[in-house]
């Protein structure tokens, strides 16, 4: 079920747990802004989630109230992320669903990284 992509944040959500370290992931970057993992179900050869460290429920909160060095962290993270995989060549995709329309389930902001393959024109 989408969440609303508003507060209040709810520390009981998957990728709390995670960052926490009570549900395991398969992770591939971690720095002092983020965690990133392999999503549990792919939707592409590759499918990372990069989420902050720090507790925003989705893009709303983090464009709004996040310190612009955590955000340059969070985006530089990202780029690199994709550079490490070897997606430079081919490209890849961002994504963040934020909200009721866009679909988001997990109430935690995080960032889709979809590549590996010529992707379905968006949106998909
Ligand atoms: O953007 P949205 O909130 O819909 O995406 C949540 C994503 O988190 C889904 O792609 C889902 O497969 C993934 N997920 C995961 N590990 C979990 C729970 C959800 O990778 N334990």
């Amino acid at each position: 079920m989408a969440v609303t992509g508003r507060g209040p944040y709810d520390p009981q959500n998957v990728f709390s747990k995670i960052l926490r370290g009570e549900i395991p992931c398969k992770a591939i970057f971690e720095n002092e802004w983020v965690l990133a993992f392999y999503d549990i179900m792919p939707k592409a050869p590759v499918h990372v989630l990069i989420i902050p460290k720090n507790p925003y429920v989705s893009f709303m909160d983090f464009s709004q109230t996040a310190p612009a060095e955590e955000i340059a962290g969070v985006m530089r993270a990202a780029g690199q992320i994709a550079l490490d995989l070897g997606l430079e060549e081919n490209g890849y995709r961002l994504i963040t669903n934020a909200g009721l329309h866009s679909g988001q389930e997990v109430p935690h902001f995080h960032i889709h990284l979809l590549g590996g393959k010529a992707l379905p024109a968006f949106p998909a």
